[in-house]
This record gives structure tokens, sequence and C-alpha cells, in this order.
């Protein structure tokens, strides 16, 4: 009954696919109009187009009355409802960027990061889902897919195959390039043999871009690993290839989210399925990490605002010695606070996506956004429990669930110490 009536709500609030593109094709009008008009006008960074704030209006209505009702349920039984995947699908949220002749709804990349945003403020799973799927895999195949990489897996991935990013293995994280995951030519096949670990989306995934190192080592070399970078390549695979599920992580937080441990076993995968070409497989995951870690400062920057849009009410409400506690000079400065920090990480996280736009550099401004967010993300939905008081600690109010899952935003997609090395390496090279 509930999905009947979900349904029945998300057909009234839904644009269909087409809609959204038409709207993104507006989008793009006025964007050119902007970028015209420009010329001598510097906009403030929270200035967003017409389409953009349409967009942001629908998945804040999908987030709301769709993805809200079931948060609690997916993150205690630590499983996305496919009710919410299809929902997305039919939303035109899962091929943000896909062009519209692979079925996607060929929307700016700023569009991907205000739904992630938008998502992230209901339930940061639901929103990791829809990033890794729409920043890492699904740029991959637009970036550097071939023409036939793109009918195949374009299509499908803006229709229904969720995508999955397998870099991480037991032994290379942070240092993600010392990947042990092999693959050797045999005919016209390579046969892939190794671990992935940590790989988000794995258990409702059909398509996994696996990163694998085609350059033979012998144990008793001592290899120089800059040298194994160059053999790093990005291979599309497909769950019938051979792809094993060996564990599925229990987590703190983004529970929802599916965490897998993968593992290959003389898989074979077709020579026509090897991305952007042997040996491209570093560059690929390098540029497409600067990318995806503006997304993850978007998710952040969301749950931020969730939290405390949830907390913030209840402090005027709850009254204590005779007056609102929100009102308490003690509560009020700190609830201050945190509507700054959570603007000024949201600044520079635009700020970020804009550059991306725009065609100019990114990578410390992605960094940057990243770090920050996901400092400002834990700091606040800490901070909304205590506001919250007692009923802040229990599940039933949903703010606790925040701070569990802000955890993840200082880990993936690098470490705040690897954003911190990231954003030093810029530092030094400009003062030194
Ligand atoms: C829920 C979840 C989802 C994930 N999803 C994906 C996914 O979809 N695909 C994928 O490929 N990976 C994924 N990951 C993996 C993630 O990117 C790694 O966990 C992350 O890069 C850190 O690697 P590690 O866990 O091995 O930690 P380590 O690299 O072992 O780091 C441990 C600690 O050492 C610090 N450290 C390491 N090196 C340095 C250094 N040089 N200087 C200073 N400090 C350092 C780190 O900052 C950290 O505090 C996911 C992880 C999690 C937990």
């Amino acid at each position: 009954m509930f999905r009947a009536a979900s349904r029945a709500a998300c057909a009234t609030l839904r644009p269909s696919r087409t809609s959204v593109s038409m709207r993104c094709q507006a989008y793009r009008r006025f964007s050119a109009t902007r970028v015209t008009r420009a010329e001598g006008i510097v906009n403030s960074l929270d200035t967003f187009t017409d389409e953009e704030n349409m967009l942001r209006e629908s998945v804040r209505k999908f987030s709301e009355e769709v993805v809200a009702p079931k948060v609690r349920d997916m993150d205690e039984n630590e499983m996305m409802d496919p009710e919410i995947i299809k929902g997305l699908y039919e939303q035109g949220l899962m091929g943000i960027e896909i062009p519209q002749e692979y079925g996607g709804s060929e929307c700016s990349f700023m569009s991907a990061i205000i739904a992630i945003e938008e998502l992230a403020k209901i339930d940061p799973s639901v929103s990791v889902l829809c990033d890794v799927h729409n920043t890492l895999v699904n740029t991959i195949f637009r970036t550097w897919g071939t023409k036939e990489q793109k009918d195949k897996f374009l299509t499908i991935l803006s229709n229904g195959s969720v995508g999955s990013f397998c870099l991480s293995e037991p032994a290379s994280g942070s240092d993600a390039f010392a990947l042990q995951t092999r693959a050797r030519k045999e005919g016209g096949h390579w046969i892939v043999n190794g671990s992935k670990m940590w790989i988000t989306n794995a258990y409702e995934a059909d398509v996994f871009l696996i990163f694998a190192n085609t350059v033979r080592f012998t144990l008793t070399i001592k290899v120089d690993p800059s040298k194994g970078y160059k053999g790093i390549t990005c291979f599309a695979a497909t769950k019938d290839m051979g792809i094993q599920i060996a564990k599925k992580e229990q987590k703190l937080g983004i529970r929802a989210s599916s965490t897998c441990t993968l593992n290959f076993d003389d898989m074979k995968v077709p020579e026509e399925n090897v991305v952007g070409g042997v040996g491209q497989g570093y560059k690929i995951a390098i540029e497409c990490l600067n990318e995806g870690r503006i997304g993850i400062a978007a998710q952040m920057i969301g749950l931020a605002q969730g939290a405390f849009n949830k907390a913030v009410p209840y402090t005027y409400e709850r009254k204590q010695f005779g007056q609102s506690v929100g009102t308490f000079q003690g509560m009020a400065f700190q609830i201050a606070q945190a509507a700054t920090d959570i603007t000024a990480a949201r600044l520079l996280m635009y700020n970020a996506a804009r550059r991306k736009e725009e065609g100019k550099s990114f990578t410390k401004e992605a960094a940057m956004a990243k770090l920050v967010a996901s400092q400002v993300a834990q700091r606040v939905s800490g901070q909304a429990i205590e506001w919250a008081g007692g009923v802040g600690f229990t599940r039933e109010t949903g703010i606790e669930k925040y701070w569990r899952d802000s955890k993840i935003g200082a880990i993936y997609e690098g470490t705040s110490n690897i954003q911190l090395q990231t954003i030093a390496k810029f530092v030094q090279k400009e003062y030194s």
C-alpha cells in the first residue's frame, strides 16, 4: 500500500525523463545567455540558473516525499530499497550528465552536484549511490569511452543498471595505485585476477569499472611503483563475467549504501572493454576522483544541512527555564556558527563545481571543499544531537544517523590527510 502511495506521490511530482531533458535544454540556453551577460557582471556563488533551481526543487520533493519515509528502515535493515533506486531512474537522476542519445538527462555538472546535495539532506546513503554512479562511473564512460562503449554502457547506466567504481584493495587504500589486481592478455580477452575492497554500490551494481595492472612483476625484483602506474588500466566489466561478492560490510554509517569486497578469479574481460586505452587507468582514476571529491563535498554539505534542519526548529519549540532553549545565548551562538560554517563550506563546493564547468583548474579547490565539508558535517551533526538533548540521542528522531553518516566524509575518495597533502603541494608550489 505504501508503495502504491509513494508511486502516486511520485507520479504527481515526477518530471518524466523527457521533461528533465527539456528543462536541461532550457538550462543550456539560459546558461549561454548567462555567460554572455556575465561580461562585466560578477555573479554571487549561489546564483543558479532557472533550470538548476527547478532541478533542486524536484529532487527536494522526491527526497522528502519518497525517500524520507524509508530512511529509518533502510538504515536498520542495512539495505537500499529497490523502489528508491527505481525512483532515481524515473527522476532521470542516474544519468544526469549523460547525453540524451543514450537515454540520459544531459544536464550540467552543477545539476549533478545539486541533486547529490539535496538527496543527502534526507539520506546520505541514497546520495552516495547517486554520486558514485554519476560522478565516477558515468563520467568515465562519457569522457574516455569509445562510441561502442558509450552505446552499450551509457544506455544501460541511464536505464536501470547501477555502476560501481573499483579501485581500492585490502592492501592499497590511500596508496591506491599500489594495487595488486592483475590483468594478462590471452587472445581477444584480458584475464583479471585479484580482489577489490570497500566497493560502494557493489551489491546492487551490474556495471563495474575495475582498475588492474597489466605490468608483470616478479617478487624478487624491487619495482619502482611509478613504473607500475604505467600499467594501470581501467576495465569495464558486467556482473555476469564472474564478479564474486565475497563480503558485504556492516558499517557505522551510510548503512543502506552497500560496501563490498569483490573477488575476480580468472575473470575474462573482452579486449574492447578496456576504457581509455591500456595504461591510462592512473590518469582516469586521478582525474575523475578530483571531480568526485566535489560530489562528496556536496553529500557532506547536504548532510550538515539535513541535521541542522531537524534539530534547530526543535530548539525553538523546547522550553526550559521558561524560554525556548535555542534562544539562550550559549545555544544561539552555536547555531549561528553552524549556519555560517555550512554556508562557507557550501560556497567552497559551488566554487569548485563552477571552476570545473568553466574548464579552470579545480584540483586544489575540490580538495579544500571536501576537507572543509566533511569537517563541518561531523561538527554540525554532532552538535545537532546535543541541541536536541536526550531525544537527539534516540534513533527515533534520525538526528544521530546524520552524525554516524558524517564520519565517512573524512575517509572515502581520499582521507582528510590526503586532501591536506594535495592542498599542501599547491601551497608549496606557490610559495617556494
Ligand atoms: C564506506 C566506504 C565506501 C568506499 N567506497 C569505495 C569505492 O566505491 N571504490 C573504491 O575504490 N574505494 C572505496 N572506498 C575506499 C576508500 O577510498 C579508502 O578507504 C580510503 O581511500 C582510505 O584507505 P584505507 O581505508 O586503506 O586507509 P589507509 O590508507 O590505510 O589510511 C589509514 C590512515 O592513515 C592515513 N594516511 C595514509 N597515508 C597517509 C599519508 N601519506 N600521509 C598522512 N596520512 C596518511 C589516512 O589519512 C588514514 O587516517 C570506500 C571506503 C569506505 C569505508
